[in-house]
């Protein structure tokens, strides 16, 4: 549709897609159906069946413009690949071109895999890995300088069948939940849902700059994030930037960002200012768990991409500023049923809603039992910056309840029988020009980890740059395993009705210690986990070492999610991409202070001398220029010192080998010389003329957009 048609929304969200509505035009009606059969039930794929549906495929991008084909997967680095393929092929004796694209092209691809992480899965000799189609998730359009590429969601495989993406393990996560939740379902006597899937809305934040301010500053582009700079007078303290009015040039990109998200039939949904100056957030209307994955990528890439088109950077990065708010990526997730039943949806009265009861306190225990792995599916490089820091969530899992249930909980515990729920009052504004209203049951509690918000809980540790694939492969997992515990328990019992009460009770009583619902900022919350025996698992590197236990291996293969040799492989990109990321800091650091940062200082003092000499010559008092001469010799001095040894350190860094030592040696010795580097710098960025100060500060890439 042309730039002046844009105007309804109704009409070209999801023209990009080819969906349901252009399946059901474009394929023959007995070959639409057999799609369908795949998609919803899990049917095997008849071939034929595929060569129909890329020759429809192909047709309805080349008319759309497509020039070339993309398998577009989501490989261990956390974000997306694509490697294209035009439609030409060269066959006809007369030297011209058919547009050709074959079912087998549709189903399989076979990228170059040697340079994806693998982590030891694959040696680089063996480069074989495939693409496989994912026929839950649409295929799209995507239109950019490289002109318009169908995009086709696939998983990625090695040649042996071990998963090399995030894709493949959360499908089997699903495929998991939905058949343990459908036992659950079947006995509490429902005949009729025949599907139960994950869904999930993430909600992304994410930072502006002026793309010409960001270009002048290696850190931001090498690392995503500052790794110097002092504070601007101004921060986050008066509140004024939460949901505040949206300046002309964000509201530009906001707009520009919906129209092609929609295009692309992602729904974006909900805009406003984010807490810290230049912080923004984006969510979209929740989805199934794997289409919300794609959804998200796709979100984060047009972002960047139309931040770009405007003059505009988009960082995605948890903590792009210090002393500022980071970023993050509320994970709101459910479980729901085809004929539209949420699991977690307590009702009026969740007292009496025994089915709700039961889910509720299965995923107590799976969150107790699997607090280490749901904290490390959020652990990234960038996101030690923010977890534990005053402003996300702690790096202690606990679960908020909220005032309603948390009362039916006590109650069960306490008399092992819960007989009332409290209910929301009317809301009384105190205004007869303004209407009374019924208020929750409950009140929200932002400090917590993972709340109940309602039919939903929403895991707030994932960090902004982060896939959403992994939490939620572990969500599907733990739940998945809960519900299979309870199941084969109340399948077996002469009186289900006792035997559901007392399995309640029991998970209850269990796990009651990973509930809480106060301050989760606070202190004591950190004593007082430690005393219940929460992990606290404070770094990256602290959580990885959760996905090789014993109790995860048995986990995921219970649920055949991942094999012992997945897990070792991603235990070990882990650690490997943990070392890489903070190496890169490290040299950015030493790239910035010696030649730029030391170096303009020194300009400075001596032009400082300079004043100094000639306040002197011309007999004038020249004592503050002196002192500030001083001052700012000592922290060169500082500085030259920190970067020496930040050098040394991080050559000694590079030459050791791989693996859980040399990331404990990045995260305790490499970051502590980093910070020790920053702060003489930040003081003289404090003192020095800004005419000399090589790069825009703080307070130039915040408050200017
Ligand atoms: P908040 O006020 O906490 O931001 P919202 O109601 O705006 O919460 O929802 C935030 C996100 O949660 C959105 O992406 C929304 O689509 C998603 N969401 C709402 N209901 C559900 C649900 N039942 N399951 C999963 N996600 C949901
Ligand atoms: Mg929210």
């Amino acid at each position: 549709m042309s730039e002046e048609t844009r105007t309804n929304v109704a009409e070209y969200f999801g023209e990009d897609v080819f969906n349901d509505a252009v399946m059901q035009e474009r394929l023959p009606k007995k070959v639409y159906k057999e799609l369908k059969k795949t998609i919803n039930d899990g049917k095997d794929l008849d071939p034929m069946i595929a060569e129909v549906v890329a020759n429809a495929m192909k047709d309805w991008a080349v008319e759309k413009g497509a020039t070339h084909y993309t398998h577009w997967f989501q490989p261990l680095t956390g974000i997306t690949a694509e490697k294209h393929e035009a439609f030409i092929s060269p066959t006809r004796a007369d030297g011209k071109i058919l547009m050709e694209f074959s079912g087998k092209e549709l189903i399989k691809g076979e990228p170059d895999a040697s340079s994806f992480p693998s982590g030891g899965l694959r040696a680089t000799f063996e480069a074989r890995g495939y693409t496989a189609w994912d026929c839950t998730s649409p295929a799209f359009l995507k239109h950019d300088s490289a002109g318009t590429i169908l995009c086709i969601p696939t998983a990625f495989c090695s040649y042996t069948g071990e998963a090399l993406d995030m894709k493949t393990p959360l499908l089997r996560s699903m495929e998991a939940l939905n058949t343990q939740a459908l036992r659950l379902l079947r006995l509490f006597g429902n005949t009729t849902s025949k599907k139960v899937t994950a869904s999930v809305g993430a909600e992304q934040e994410y930072f502006l700059v002026e793309r010409d301010k960001y270009l002048k500053r290696k850190d931001l582009i090498y690392t995503g994030h500052t790794l110097f700079g002092a504070m601007p007078p101004k921060g986050q303290e008066l509140d004024d930037q939460y949901f505040g009015i949206i300046s002309d040039n964000v509201g530009k990109f906001m707009t520009a960002v919906n129209k092609e998200l929609w295009s692309l039939g992602v729904s974006a949904k909900t805009q406003h200012n984010e807490v810290a100056p230049g912080q923004h957030e984006l969510a979209p209307i929740y989805n199934e768990a794997n289409i919300a994955v794609d959804h998200n990528q796709l979100m984060m890439e047009v972002m960047k991409k139309v931040a770009e088109q405007q003059g505009l950077t988009c960082l995605l990065h948890e903590k792009p500023f210090n002393g500022m708010n980071g970023s993050g990526k509320h994970n709101n997730w459910s479980i729901v049923t085809d004929d539209g039943i949420n699991l977690l949806d307590p009702g009026k009265t969740p007292h009496d809603n025994i089915q709700f009861l039961l889910v509720l306190t299965c995923i107590l225990k799976a969150v107790d039992t699997h607090a280490d792995l749901l904290r490390e599916s959020a652990a990234d490089p960038g996101n030690d910056y923010r977890l534990g820091a005053n402003e996300a969530p702690p790096a202690i899992l606990s679960v908020f309840l909220g005032e309603q249930l948390q009362d039916v909980i006590t109650q069960l515990i306490t008399t092992g029988e819960a007989t009332s729920s409290k209910q929301g009052e009317v809301m009384k504004t105190g205004v007869k020009t303004l209407p009374d209203f019924m208020k929750d049951a409950t009140d929200r509690n932002r400090t917590s980890p993972f709340a109940f918000t309602g039919n939903k809980f929403e895991f707030r540790m994932v960090g902004s740059s982060d896939s959403i694939a992994e939490p939620n492969t572990v969500l599907n997992t733990i739940a998945a395993e809960a519900f299979a515990d309870a199941c084969d328990r109340l399948e077996k019992a002469d009186n289900f009705d006792d035997a559901v009460h007392d399995l309640i009770k029991e998970y209850a009583k269990a796990h009651e210690r990973i509930i809480f619902n106060g301050n989760g900022y606070s202190d004591e919350w950190v004593k007082e986990a430690e005393k219940r025996g929460l992990p606290n698992l404070k770094s990256m590197v602290d959580a990885i070492p959760s996905i090789v236990s014993d109790k995860a291996v048995k986990l995921y293969d219970r649920f055949k999610i991942f094999t012992k040799a997945e897990l070792e492989s991603r235990e070990e990109i882990k650690y490997e991409e943990y070392s890489k990321l903070v190496n890169i800091e490290a040299r950015t650091m030493i790239d910035m202070a010696s030649k730029s940062l030391i170096p303009a200082c020194i300009r400075y003092s001596k032009s400082l001398a300079d004043t100094v000499l000639a306040l002197k010559e011309a007999d004038v008092d020249y004592s503050a220029a002196k002192e500030s001469l001083a001052e700012i010799s000592d922290l060169i001095a500082d500085a030259k010192n920190a970067l020496a040894k930040l050098i040394d350190d991080d050559d000694k860094g590079i030459a050791m080998e791989d693996g859980r030592d040399k990331a404990v040696y990045y995260r305790d010795v490499i970051k502590k010389d980093m910070d020790e580097l920053r702060a003489p710098i930040d003081k003289l960025e404090m003192i020095v003329d800004k005419e000399f100060w090589p790069m825009p500060s703080y307070g130039d890439l915040l408050f200017e957009v």
